[in-house]
Parts: structure tokens; C-alpha cells; sequence
């Protein structure tokens, strides 16, 4: 479990989600943690309750209104079991790589493909949200362009089947970075390497026409806060960050790869990491007018590794509503409802 009592292996999940019951009991809670209250008449005190394998009801025990715990969520008047949404909402927010339809359908042992395409497809819905706050701020942000998908070879070699990505990353540095820093040179002498320092904050990915200024400066004005240090290599392009209200750090790498990996580290594994996701999960045939929306699962997983119970609410259309009881309180039995 991580420090709020979320998940974090398979055999957990299993253990906090056996059932259909669980899954149903977690619902409640997110929706009325004070305990439930009559959406209608705001009466408060224990409804009648009518489970199903997809849902629950719960009825006013003095208007007798009914009220869904799926209402509003993705699992809305589907047939799917609880217990097989939570299961997916765990394995498309935690599982790195993401989930394939074919492998999603094996993994939650569906007999029908369509089912499994479908419950992906909701999931999957609730991650591609646009980002729209800014990155940067206080953090250093490194910006970089890639090619993803197609393939060059035997096609005249020419990048026309590949699409261009531009990419910025937070460098965050850690809370012990002078701590480790001092220990690293206790030990090994010399100076730490960056990596054991700092770590990928934020991250926002766009697919571009083009390599462009005209393509390139709108996505860093609209994902970077003004003021940010924005660390590139020497492409012109971004020759006017300082003049935008950047603080630019531009390196000429000449094509050297050493000098661009200690200059733009962040960026670059994302860019390789993404690249090995599309390769692997989705053997890189995604469509160009596909692409965006991926790039926006993969950015959503990303910016919540640390927080799994987040992602996974917010996959489920859970997100909206207030703020869960951890699951340490709810199957410890810790939890009660007020009186
Ligand atoms: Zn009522």
C-alpha cells in the first residue's frame, strides 16, 4: 500500500476490491462520505439498498426517491460488473505500458473483444482532458522535438509516414538533493550525477505540423508559465524565448549526443519512453489523427505516477466528487458512517 492506503500490487487491489460488494461500498463513500444523504430530500440516515452486479440503488427511507451509485460515472447503465471496471481502472492507470483492447480483454478475462474495446475506450476517456494549467514556475523546463510513429525504412527513407511531437518536462529537484549530493561525495567523491537529484516533474506533449516557430512557440506559450528557465538545444526556432518573457537556456549541441543528454536529459527519456510504448503496446501503427489523443493518455499517466488514487478516480468519473476516505479507513473498518 502506498502511504494512503492505495494499492499498489495487483494482489492488493484483489484484497481491497474482492467483490462486487467492495467495489460498491468504495462508491458510497467517495459520494457521501458524512454519510448518505437524500439527494432529493436531504434526508439523512441508512437508504434501502437494491445491489445488482452493475450497480447499487439506493432508496430514501422517507421519499422513497432511488438514487444509482454508477450515476454520473463511467459505469452508468452498463452490465459490466463493478468489480471488472475497477479492475480496468486499475490496470490503465498503474500498468506501465497501457493496455492494449486485446490484452485489456485477456487481463480482465472478458469472452467478448467489444466489451473489453468499449470499457477501454470510457477509461480512456477520462485521460484525455486537455492540461490546460501552465509548467515551469519555480522548475526548470526542458523542451525538445521527436519523431513518433510510421517507419522509415524501405519508404524512401523520408520521415513522411512520422509525425512530429514537441515535448517540455519539469526538472524538479529533489527535497534531499543536497543530502545526497554531500553523501555521494563522501563515498565516490566527485560530483553527484544528475539524475540521483533531480526527477520529471510535469509534462505536456503536442503533435505539430511542423518544426516551425509558427508551430513551436504556441505550445510553449500556451504550456509553459512566463518567466520559466526553458532549457533547448540551438534549433532556430527557438531563437525568440527570450524575448517572449522566457528566461532561455540554449545549448548548441552540433549534433553531439553526450552534450544533449547532459543538457536535455528529462526530455529525452521521455521521448524514449513514449517511443517504446507505441512500438510495444500499440506496435507503432497509430493513425496521425489518432496520435494526439495517445499522447494525452500517455501524459495523464505520467503526471500521475505518484498519485495512482487520483488517476484511478478520475478514470472512473469519480474525480468530481468529494474527497474519498482512504481505503485503510474503509476496509480496516475504522471508517464509520456519523450519526
Ligand atoms: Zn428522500
Amino acid at each position: 500500500m502506498d502511504p494512503r492506503g492505495f494499492p499498489t500490487s495487483l494482489p492488493e487491489f484483489q484484497t481491497v476490491f474482492p467483490t462486487d460488494e467492495a467495489c460498491a461500498k468504495y462508491l458510497e463513500a467517495i459520494r457521501w462520505p458524512e454519510g448518505f444523504a437524500c439527494p432529493k430530500c436531504r434526508q439523512s440516515g441508512e437508504p434501502y439498498r437494491f445491489p445488482t452486479r452493475s450497480s447499487v440503488v439506493l432508496r430514501c427511507r422517507k421519499c422513497k426517491a432511488s438514487t444509482s451509485l454508477t450515476a454520473g460515472t463511467v459505469m452508468q447503465s452498463t452490465h459490466t460488473p463493478l468489480s471488472t471496471w475497477f479492475w480496468g481502472g486499475y490496470l490503465v492507470t498503474t500498468q506501465t505500458p497501457g493496455q492494449s483492447a486485446l490484452q485489456f480483454q485477456r487481463q480482465l478475462g472478458l469472452s467478448r473483444y467489444e466489451t473489453a474495446f468499449q470499457i477501454l475506450h470510457k477509461l480512456r476517456s477520462g485521460m484525455v482532458r486537455p492540461e490546460r494549467d501552465c509548467i515551469g514556475g519555480e522548475h526548470p523546463v526542458e523542451v525538445d522535438e521527436c519523431f513518433v510513429g510510421g517507419r522509415t525504412s524501405g519508404q524512401g527513407g523520408g520521415n513522411h509516414h512520422m509525425a512530429t511531437v514537441i515535448g517540455a518536462v519539469e526538472v524538479r529537484q529533489r527535497k534531499d538533493a543536497e543530502q545526497r549530493a554531500v553523501k555521494h561525495r563522501q563515498n565516490h567523491g566527485g560530483e553527484a550525477s544528475l539524475k540521483k537529484l533531480v526527477y520529471a516533474g510535469r509534462l505536456r506533449l503536442r503533435v505539430v505540423e511542423s518544426r516551425d516557430t509558427k508551430h513551436l512557440v504556441p505550445f510553449l506559450m500556451a504550456s509553459i508559465a512566463k518567466g520559466s528557465r526553458v532549457r533547448t538545444d540551438g534549433w532556430y526556432a527557438y531563437n525568440g524565448l527570450a524575448e517572449l518573457g522566457f528566461s532561455h537556456d540554449r545549448l548548441a549541441l552540433a549534433g553531439d549526443p553526450e552534450k544533449a543528454d547532459q543538457h536535455l536529459p528529462m526530455i529525452h527519456l521521455v521521448f524514449s519512453n513514449l517511443k517504446t510504448w507505441i512500438l510495444g503496446t500499440h506496435h507503432g501503427a497509430i493513425a496521425r489523427h489518432h496520435l494526439q489523443a495517445y499522447l494525452n493518455e500517455y501524459v495523464f499517466r505520467f503526471n500521475r505516477r505518484f498519485y495512482p488514487m487520483t488517476a484511478f478516480n478520475s478514470v472512473l468519473g469519480l474525480a468530481a466528487r468529494a474527497v474519498p476516505p482512504t481505503y485503510e479507513q474503509l476496509y480496516s473498518g475504522a471508517w464509520v458512517h456519523p450519526v
